[in-house]
């Protein structure tokens, strides 16, 4: 499949939607959920057009491992969360529902489990504070 320019995270990437951003550097995009499997789940994503990993140059791929580390530090302070799952899904089959390759930073916490995958819109005052607590412990990372 071609890479879709108009798919939402390409849209976010120029600017075109709107997004609580927690970092943002040359190549590389980081913001809230706006559907979160848990509180403070974030995103992670590369400005190069790639639809999944194996769109990725290695540089982009190490690039994009190290900004989601370096996120994924700042989510587990801010949100206070015991335990971080990664994870990041290629291909219809494998579940990937937006087609821009994007790193999934999602808390976890003893007995609470997962809410249904890119389902239930969240409020936005509380990502907007997330994004807020998550932007100042990046400053500190
Ligand atoms: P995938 O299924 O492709 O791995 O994950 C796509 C993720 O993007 C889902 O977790 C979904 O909640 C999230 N998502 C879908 N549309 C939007 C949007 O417009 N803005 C943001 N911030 N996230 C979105």
């Amino acid at each position: 499949m071609a890479y879709d320019n108009n798919n939402i995270f390409a849209k976010i990437i120029r600017g075109e939607a709107p997004s609580f951003k927690v970092h943002e550097d040359e190549r590389t995009l980081a913001f809230m959920d706006v559907m979160p499997q848990s509180e403070g789940h974030t995103l992670v994503i590369p400005k190069s057009p790639a639809e999944n990993m194996f769109d990725l140059s290695a540089d982009d791929a190490a690039n994009l491992m190290r900004v989601t580390q370096k996120v994924a530090v700042a989510v587990k302070r801010a949100i206070k969360a015991p335990g971080i799952m990664i994870a990041q899904l290629n291909g219809p089959e494998a579940g990937q529902t937006v087609f821009h390759i994007h790193m999934h930073i999602i808390p976890r916490w003893h007995g609470i489990d997962l809410k249904l995958h890119a389902r239930e819109m969240a409020d936005f005052e509380v990502l907007k504070k997330q994004a807020e607590l998550i932007k100042a412990e990046l400053a500190r990372v």
